[in-house]
């Protein structure tokens, strides 16, 4: 899956949720969030992002490494 990190804090572009094809994006209170089990890993959102907040998992930088665990807490929330 991809992941969206930091730099979309309080940013919320937004231009990533036009490029998704399967509208897995979703808007959180300060950042995007990419559901894990709706991504099919196409990439169209990543070259999208103005502020290069979208990683594929394996190449998230390790400083934003707790984006990861923030993402599947949003999407695990009851
Ligand atoms: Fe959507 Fe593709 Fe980005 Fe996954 S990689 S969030 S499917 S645009």
């Amino acid at each position: 899956t991809y992941v969206i990190a930091q730099p979309c804090v309080d940013v919320l572009d937004r231009s990533c949720v036009d490029e998704c094809p399967v509208d897995c994006i979703y808007e959180g209170d300060r950042m995007l969030y990419i559901q894990p089990e709706e991504c099919i890993d196409c990439g169209a959102c990543e070259p999208v992002c103005p502020v290069e907040a979208i990683y594929y998992e394996d190449d998230l930088p390790t400083e934003f490494d707790a984006y990861l665990a923030d993402n599947e807490e949003f999407f695990t929330q009851p």
